[in-house]
């Protein structure tokens, strides 16, 4: 801990206030202090020892916000971000340091090094729904490669938004790792200024919102956002353990409000029934005969959420094909887990992400026509396939392109920090976990070595036909030409 305690302040923020913080970032910046390993290392330690001394109150924002299982809690937002940091802590030596690189005959003779070095004042934007996980890995990220961060929670997870701002000004170096609370007006008065680079969570309407403020400044921005991920069900599997992965991917991780949950299943005709009852039977195992009960379920975010959600079950196009669940209760903001059977295309369950704990299932008559489908709409942030034959799954890779693909389970490729996380096309672009999040943060400079020998005068003037001939003959790699050019023979 250092710095101004700025844990207690709730100023205005405007765009006078957002300017002035930039500012002093950059003087923090300027300074060289955030470059050295030894202050990347201390602000990685200090997050770490705030979720270990701190976990019952982040388990009690999240059940206030979210009625959040505190399990789930405990594996998605605090396990995942002690393990971000225990990676960085253990790697962060070798991810700095300089990495040679091949040189060229032209450059003879010469060495090359790549420097990862820090871009400067970066901004993490995040959204509510692993208000913990998505705000803090990010930061760990962006202090990892040596920048000064600013951190805007998201409003809609007041009390997750309120603990962080108060725990970062505690236990962070607060000349160079700062929290700025708000919702809309905040955001647009930080998304004003100039920054080195943006890290934004959420969804892609706000993404345009975010990359056409960064294009003003040229500034490079990741988005995280989501999609439809697409659950392809083979009828060779395992019923129960896809039954029970699929649920636990759905509404075991917040209750569907996730954005790598699998947002609806294909599977064919024949094989529909039996998913199904599977699902049935396991979601009466796991949340009992009344789930909206359930404590083991989160609650939905807000009644602005709650109300988009049954609006997608009171759409006319899918009434009657509700086989499980539908139970609602406005006042506590629960929604049971539902599964809707073949729900047209064009409703709006199909036509939307759901982020819910609502599930479509689409049947066709034969597998591979889920390419087709998944192929329809904008490239998901995940798609998941369950599957006992080889060349089904080889099919799967090759043809759907998603942020990332994981065969038989869901969700559990987020937690394997050599993978890239991130989407493609509509779900984003850029990616971060482990070295991926270091990378997001960081230039890698291009560094050329030459000495004084070896100045041969081919390169300057006068171009003599002697000097014309030799560069051909050495572009086009003819070494008999090399040697005529040199002896002069023609
Ligand atoms: P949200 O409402 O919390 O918004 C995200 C952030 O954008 C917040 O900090 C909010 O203050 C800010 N914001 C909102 N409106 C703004 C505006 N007009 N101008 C500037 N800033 C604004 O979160 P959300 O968007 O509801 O999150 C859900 C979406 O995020 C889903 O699409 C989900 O799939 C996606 N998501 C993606 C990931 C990922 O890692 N790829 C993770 C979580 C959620």
């Amino acid at each position: 801990m250092s710095g101004e305690d700025h844990s207690q302040k709730k100023v205005m923020f405007d765009g006078e206030a957002a300017s002035s913080l930039v500012k002093e970032l950059r003087v923090s910046f300027s300074s060289g202090k955030t470059r050295s390993y030894e202050w990347r290392i201390s602000q990685v330690k200090a997050l770490l020892k705030m979720v270990d001394e701190q976990q019952d109150q982040i388990i009690d924002a999240l059940r206030s916000d979210l009625a959040k299982p505190p399990l789930e809690t405990v594996v998605y937002e605090i396990g995942m971000f002690k393990n971000s940091c225990e990676v960085t802590l253990k790697e962060l030596k070798q991810w700095m340091a300089p990495e040679k690189a091949k040189t060229s005959v032209t450059t003879f003779p010469s060495s090359a090094e790549i420097v990862p070095e820090p871009l400067g004042v970066v901004l993490v934007i995040s959204a509510w729904n692993y208000p913990f996980l998505l705000s803090l890995d990010p930061v760990v990220g962006a202090i990892a490669a040596g920048n000064a961060v600013v951190l805007k929670p998201s409003e809609i997870a007041p009390a997750s938004s309120s603990l962080l701002a108060n725990l970062l000004g505690r236990y962070m170096d607060n000349s160079s790792v700062r929290v700025v609370e708000g919702a809309v007006d905040e955001t647009t008065a930080l998304l004003q200024q100039k920054w080195d680079k943006i890290f934004y969570t959420g969804n892609g309407k706000v993404g345009r919102i975010v990359m056409a403020a960064a294009a003003k400044h040229l500034t490079p921005v990741v988005l995280e956002l989501g999609g439809k991920s697409p659950t392809v069900v083979d009828s060779n599997v395992n019923l129960e353990v896809t039954a029970r992965r699929i649920i636990s991917g759905k509404w075991c991780c917040n209750n569907g409000q996730a954005c790598i949950s699998p947002d609806y299943v294909i599977t064919t005709k024949d094989f529909a029934p039996k998913l199904v009852d599977a699902l049935k039977k396991e979601l009466e195992s796991f949340f009992g005969k009344n789930p909206i009960e359930s404590n083991d379920l989160s609650r939905i975010v807000s009644s602005n959420h709650f109300a988009r959600l049954i609006k997608m079950l009171d759409d006319d196009k899918v009434s009657g094909k509700i086989v499980y669940g539908g139970e609602k209760d406005e006042s506590k903001l629960r929604i049971a887990p539902t599964i809707v059977l073949d729900a047209p295309q064009d409703s709006l369950i199909m036509s939307e992400e759901i982020f819910g704990p609502l599930l479509p299932i689409i049947t066709v008559n034969k597998l591979e026509e889920s390419f087709d489908v998944i192929n329809a709409g904008t490239k998901p942030l995940a798609a998941y396939l369950f599957t006992n034959d080889n060349k089904f799954k080889e099919q799967f890779v090759k043809n759907v392109s998603a942020g990332g693909l994981l065969i038989n389970d869901t969700v559990l490729h987020l937690v394997v920090h050599t993978l890239p996380f991130g989407g493609v096309g509509d779900s984003g672009m850029g990616a971060y976990h482990g070295k991926f999040s270091f990378d997001a943060f960081t230039h890698r400079k291009a560094v050329l070595y030459r000495g004084f020998t070896g100045d041969a005068s081919i390169r300057y003037p006068p171009y003599t036909d002697t000097k014309q001939k030799l560069m051909k003959a050495l572009v086009a790699g003819d070494v008999t030409g090399v040697v005529r050019a040199l002896f002069g023979w023609s």
